[in-house]
């Protein structure tokens, strides 16, 4: 693993009260659990005679450089579970960068020069499949916007952060050069500005997502571990464990999860090796922990979660990603209403085709179009002046 400043333990002093290897917690004391239900315009038609409004719940929990053919090929349980019972889709990255050599760590620094240079990028389109590899989005040019960045995790955690592509966000590699985030803020953050009512949390092993902003400072609880100063297997462990009593206790209205132990394999040995079936299925059985101490919590019945499940790009099989092959490019989406079975969630018209997991088929989800299915989850509209890409999905 490359000795790297991003992800290391370089300091920034401004972010220091986030990066306490000890406790790694900090809690806005403005942001105190909800004691009762409140009105949300999207939920009155749904009320719970013991509970009065139901009150809606968002978890999204990203795991970094999940391919999703080996999502689907390795049948972990957990999201096996979410995506029968709810709805999931894949889309292509709209960017990538054939030239440059691919990342080799997920934390690798990619210089802007290289990165920006590239004269292939992507032309934003409709996502629809491409026919082989190397080659760059297809489908219909809706804007003629063309966007130049690797699909590495720097710009498609700060995608699914902000909603907006990386030549808004400004993030076109790990070194998160020329971020906007100042005018393109993380989803909890707006939902935060939106309605004060909410309670936000975050939970990350890759620092650099607070370090840089990607998640910023106003969201109400953020537990920051960084995972290549205490090994990714160990990171990912703690931040499940601290999301896992969070989401027990408190439970905010809105939280998100990053695990990246699945990169992390995938980098050093490809996501076909055992390690990366095991890496999957250790974070599989975090999701689950997370869904049972969501269900265990004692006002459950007045709650209505939706959890979204998500990536940031995939991988070769050789491991690495970086350029534009469709195997780097596929990003994907599952929702999930989470009802006390995990089934007969209603989450649109099935879609059963030969290759059929059970659930509603999202029809290409993008990482834009995460923050803004969350923020709709919670009644918050997109106001046209934020300039997003994503829009809410049918979930
Ligand atoms: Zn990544």
């Amino acid at each position: 693993m490359t000795s790297d400043p991003v992800k290391g333990q370089a300091s920034n002093p401004a972010n220091d009260s986030v990066r306490d290897p000890a406790s790694g917690l900090v809690r806005d004391p403005a942001s105190n659990p909800a004691s009762g239900p409140v009105r949300n315009p999207a939920s009155d038609s749904v009320r719970d005679p013991a509970w009065g409004p139901v009150r809606d719940k968002v978890l999204v929990v990203g795991m970094d450089g999940l391919r999703f053919d080996r999502l689907v090929a390795l049948e972990p349980p957990v999201l096996s579970g979410l995506m029968a019972a709810g709805a999931y889709g894949t889309s292509l990255l709209p960017y990538g960068e054939a030239a440059a050599p691919r990342t080799e760590s997920p934390g690798e620094i990619v210089p802007e020069d290289t990165a920006a240079s590239g004269e292939d990028a992507a032309t934003l389109g409709e996502g629809s499949p491409a026919s082989s590899e190397d080659t760059a989005a297809s489908g219909e040019v809706s804007s003629g916007r063309v966007i130049r960045s690797r699909t590495d995790s720097g710009p498609g955690w700060s995608s699914i952060a902000t909603g907006v592509w990386p030549d808004r966000h400004g993030v076109v590699d790990n070194a998160f050069t020329h971020h906007q985030f100042a005018k393109y803020p993380d989803f909890l953050t707006r939902a935060n500005a939106a309605r004060p009512d909410l309670t936000t949390a975050a939970f990350f092993s890759w620092a650099a997502l607070a370090e840089h902003g990607a998640f910023g400072p106003a969201i109400g609880t953020r537990f920051v571990l960084d995972g290549y100063a205490i090994t990714w297997p160990t990171a990912d462990k703690q931040v499940a464990a601290a999301a896992e009593n969070h989401l027990a206790s408190t439970g905010a209205d809105l939280t998100f999860v990053y695990l990246g132990e699945t990169d992390e394999v995938a980098h050093d040995l490809g996501p076909h090796c055992p390690d990366y079936t095991a890496a999957l299925h250790t974070q599989d059985a975090y999701l689950g922990r997370f869904l049972d101490a969501i269900r265990g919590r004692p006002t459950f019945a007045g709650e209505r979660w939706t959890v979204l499940v998500t990536t940031d790009h995939g991988h070769v099989d050789e491991g690495g990603h970086g350029g534009t092959s469709i195997e780097e490019r596929t990003v994907f989406v599952i929702a999930a209403r989470l009802s006390a079975d995990l089934g007969g969630a209603d989450l649109g018209s099935a879609d059963v085709g030969s290759a059929d997991l059970g659930g509603a088929r999202l029809a290409g989800p993008r990482l834009v179009d995460v923050g803004p299915t969350a923020l709709a989850l919670l009644g918050i509209e997109s106001d046209p002046a934020c300039d997003l890409d994503g829009v809410p999905l049918e979930v």
